[in-house]
């Protein structure tokens, strides 16, 4: 709840009233800057466009490596990306709308795949040269003796240990398995019963919690806190996982140059982003107002029972509000969002470079969930859909028009690029998606 002495102003007053109530409702940023230093602070360290770029470096050493690992990146080289996706049936409004499509990543079938993967990656790396697999000089190719029989046994001395609602801990029980790692994930209740059993089939050890996604986390670090062998990745923390996230946008900025889609004054890009604790979202703002500077919007999508992240920008530094405060329940079947409280390092990196936060009903996603299967053929899973409210958020509601005006934005929505990024879905089992559709279609 907003501390007693914070006055709020009569739109905060009327922001909190539908928050409480469990109604959709924007958010925008007054902290928000167009110009940014090169560093950001987070975690009392300080971030840059350098650590971006050395995450992408890392993925390109690992991707011979990775492509001998997984079968299913043998197409792409060892290469771990999603297409960017022209999606206009799905918009009614000006500007044009595009998917960016992690629904589709291979070996994780979500979002997950580019911190998780980053973060395993990095520890085996770091072990590697410690232990002499590597030198420090090493290539592209030498990484190919992580896949030896001595790094594998060095590998397997070692557990890498996470918690997670589900598709945190099916990308690093994943990749953690196929490196040769013990792998341990703590799920909460919420996680999906398919994505336990697609764990236990690669070897990796599910800890059911009957407790939330903070207790499953709490649960896992206290658990490898005892173990000097073990790696605790974790999602409420790591600076890891941001900059796996954020080397996203590096990726991007080439398929926009590719797709023609300019980004500058007179053509605005405007990014919807499904959050969770945070990591991803605020990992790819990140990323993307570093890559592409100020005409980057970037706004992130809660489900109305757990809007942790709005709440936590509306708080500030010093607060760590939860949505149970707000008398929320945090029941949603958007599982990859069921998230009670943010991360304090996402939120505080996120000060002055989002700008905004909205939440979205869970009949919703379903409602837009069948869209997007009816107008492009995409499948997608609940919680990829939270982004596709944006731009109704933005032009329908008195909030979002005086801050489009406010902006300048208001005349360029003509030539304005809506992306939404579609963050998972690839691996839901075909009788779970069909629920999905009949459920959404019920609602039409
Ligand atoms: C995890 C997840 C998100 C959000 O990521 P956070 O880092 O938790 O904010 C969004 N969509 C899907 C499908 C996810 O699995």
């Amino acid at each position: 709840m907003p501390s007693e002495n914070h006055t709020l102003s009569a739109t905060d007053a009327a922001l909190a009233t539908l928050l409480r109530r469990a109604e959709p409702c924007l958010w925008l940023n007054p902290r928000r800057q167009a110009v940014l230093p090169r560093a950001q602070p987070v975690a009392g360290s300080s971030i840059g466009l350098d650590d971006t770029r050395a995450a992408a470096a890392r993925f390109a050493r690992f991707a011979p490596l990775l492509a001998r690992l997984f079968p299913e990146l043998q197409a792409t080289a060892g290469v771990i990306e999603s297409p960017l996706l022209p999606a206009s049936g799905l918009h009614v409004g000006q500007g044009r709308l595009w998917l960016k499509a992690d629904h589709l990543l291979p070996v994780a079938g979500s979002i997950k795949a580019r911190g998780g993967m980053h973060e395993v990656l990095e520890f085996a790396e770091r072990l590697a040269l410690r232990h002499g697999l590597i030198g420090a000089q090493a290539g592209p190719d030498d990484y190919l003796a992580l896949a030896s029989p001595a790094a594998r046994a060095l590998f397997a001395r070692h557990t890498v240990a996470v918690g997670s609602t589900g598709n945190l801990g099916l990308s690093i029980g994943v990749a953690a398995s196929a490196l040769g790692f013990s792998a341990v994930v703590h799920m909460s209740l919420e996680a999906k019963e398919w994505k336990k059993e697609r764990l236990r089939q690669r070897g990796v050890q599910v800890v059911e919690h009957a407790g939330d996604y903070e207790a499953a986390v709490a649960a896992g670090r206290a658990q490898a806190a005892q173990d000097p062998f073990s790696h605790f990745v974790d999602d409420e923390r790591s600076l890891s996982l941001l900059l796996g996230y954020s080397a996203a946008a590096l990726h991007l900025q080439g398929q926009l140059r590719d797709a023609g889609i300019a980004v500058d004054a007179e053509h605005p890009l405007f990014v919807y982003l499904p959050c969770g604790v945070g990591g991803a979202p605020a990992g790819i703002t990140f990323g993307l107002r570093q890559v592409l500077g100020p005409h980057v919007h970037c706004f992130f999508a809660e489900p109305v029972q757990s809007p942790c992240f709005m709440l936590q920008m509306m708080a500030g530094q010093g607060a760590h509000p939860s949505v149970y405060d707000w008398g929320l329940s945090n029941q949603t079947e958007a599982d990859g969002l069921a998230v009670p409280r943010a991360s304090l390092p996402a939120a505080e990196l996120m000060e002055s470079l989002l700008s905004g936060c909205f939440t979205v009903h869970d009949d919703t996603l379903f409602r837009q969930l069948v869209q997007v299967l009816d107008a492009t053929g995409e499948r997608i899973e609940p919680s990829a859909a939270a982004g596709f409210g944006g731009p109704a958020m933005l032009t329908g509601s008195d909030s979002g028009r005086a801050w489009l005006a406010e902006q300048g934005l208001q005349q360029h929505l003509a030539r304005a690029t809506h992306l939404v990024w579609t963050t998972g879905g690839l691996f839901v089992p075909p009788d779970e998606y069909e629920r999905f559709v009949q459920r959404g279609r019920a609602l039409s």
